[in-house]
C-alpha cells in the first residue's frame, strides 16, 4: 500500500510499504475515505518542532474511514461500517482510560497514529490503517451526514468541543475569547462556543481567512493585537504562541478558566501573580479526543456543528505533499481516498 512519509522539513512523499494486519482479535483495519492535518502536523513539515528531526516517518493522525476487515473479538464494530478513528492509541479500561484520560493510557502511554513517540502505528494518510481495540477507538458515523467533513473528528474537531462545552457547564450565559493562531482548533472551539454551549463569543486572530471563519460561525471577531475584554467565563488559547498565551491568560474574569491547547516546546513566562490575584483555572494537555467524539458527532448529526465551514480546502489523495508542502497548505485541508 502506500503510506505517506515525512522525510524532513519541507519533504514529503509516498512510499510502498507493507499494508498493516490484523494482530490481535480486538484489532480493526480501516481504510481511508478522507484524512487531514492536525494543526500540530504543519509545524512539524515547517520544521518547528522537536518531531520534525525524526523523520523519516508515516504522518497523519486524523481520518474518517471505512473498516474493512475486523478481528475475530470485535463486539460492535463491523466489517462497512463508515467511522472516526481516535489519532491516539487507548486500551479503554485501565485507570486513566476509564477517567476518560485516553491520551493517557497507561498501557500505550505517548503511542498515536503519524509520528514516531511509542511504537510504529503508521498514518491516517496510510491507505489501511490497524486500530486496536477497535470498539473502542472507532466512533460509528451518524447517518447521512457526509463523512468529508468529519475528516478531523478523532483529533481537532472532536478538541474544540473538549476544550469548550465541559468547561462551561453549569454557567449562564457564558461568555468565552478565542485566541487563534493555530491553523483549525480554534475555529472549531468558535463553533462549539456558539452553537453547542450558546456563548457570546469573541475571536482574536490577526489572520483574515481565519477572522472570516469564525465571523461566518458566529463570533464577533477583533484585530488580537486591538483592546481586549477581561471578564470572559473562558479564554482558549489556540495559538501556540507566548504573547497570545499571556493575553488569554488575562482575559478571564476571576475564577474563570483558561483552556490552552497550544503546543509550547520551550518554557514560556507566565504572570504567576496576576493568575493569583485574579485566580485563575488553567490546563494544558492533549485532547483526549475519544470521550469527546461522540458527543461531537451527535451535535453535527443535528446540525448544531459547521465543521463543513472549517475546511479550508478538498484536495485528491494524490495532492497531499504538493499541498502540505506548499506556501497555502491552508488551515484545513482535507485529502479524499479513491477507490
Ligand atoms: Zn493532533
Ligand atoms: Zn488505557
Amino acid at each position: 500500500m502506500r503510506s505517506l512519509t515525512f522525510v524532513a522539513p519541507g519533504e514529503l512523499r509516498f512510499d510502498e510499504v507493507d499494508a498493516p494486519v490484523i494482530v490481535d482479535g480486538t484489532d480493526a483495519l480501516v481504510r481511508p475515505l478522507a484524512a487531514t492535518t492536525c494543526d500540530l502536523d504543519h509545524h512539524v513539515i515547517r520544521g518547528i518542532t522537536p518531531m520534525s528531526a525524526l523523520g523519516p516517518f508515516a504522518l497523519g493522525h486524523e481520518c474518517v474511514g471505512t473498516v474493512v476487515e475486523v478481528g475475530p473479538e470485535c463486539a460492535t464494530v463491523k466489517v462497512g461500517d463508515i467511522v472516526g478513528v481516535a489519532w491516539h492509541i487507548a486500551c479503554g479500561t485501565c485507570a486513566q482510560c476509564k477517567l476518560g484520560h485516553t491520551a493517557r493510557c497507561l498501557l500505550h502511554g505517548e503511542a498515536q497514529y503519524g509520528l514516531p513517540l511509542n511504537g510504529y502505528w503508521g498514518g491516517t494518510f496510510d491507505e489501511l490503517v490497524r486500530v486496536p481495540y477497535a470498539d473502542f477507538n472507532l466512533a460509528p458515523l451518524p447517518a447521512g451526514i457526509d463523512p468529508v467533513h468529519l475528516a478531523s473528528i478523532g483529533d481537532n474537531l472532536a478538541l474544540g468541543w473538549e476544550s469548550v462545552v465541559p468547561t462551561l457547564a453549569g454557567i449562564d450565559n457564558p461568555e468565552v475569547a478565542v485566541f487563534g493562531g493555530t491553523g483549525s482548533i480554534g475555529l472549531y472551539c468558535v463553533d462549539a462556543a456558539v452553537h453547542c454551549a450558546g456563548a457570546r463569543t469573541v475571536y482574536y486572530d490577526d489572520d483574515p481567512v481565519r477572522m472570516e471563519v469564525a465571523a461566518k460561525l458566529g463570533a464577533e471577531v477583533y484585530d488580537i493585537n486591538g483592546k481586549r475584554e477581561r471578564n470572559f467565563h473562558l479564554a482558549v488559547d489556540a495559538s501556540a504562541d507566548p504573547v497570545r498565551l499571556r493575553k488569554a491568560l488575562l482575559s478571564v474574569m476571576p475564577e474563570g478558566y483558561v483552556n490552552s491547547v497550544g503546543i509550547y516546546f520551550e518554557d514560556v513566562a507566565v504572570p504567576m501573580l496576576n493568575l493569583y490575584l485574579r485566580g485563575v483555572h488553567f490546563h494544558n494537555g492533549k485532547g483526549h479526543a475519544r470521550p469527546s467524539m461522540t458527543p461531537t458527532l451527535e451535535a453535527v448529526a443535528a446540525g448544531t456543528l459547521h465543521p463543513e465551514l472549517v475546511t479550508s480546502g478538498i484536495y485528491a489523495w494524490d495532492e497531499i505533499p504538493d499541498v502540505l508542502t506548499s506556501a497555502d497548505a491552508g488551515h484545513k485541508p482535507i485529502f479524499v481516498l479513491g477507490d
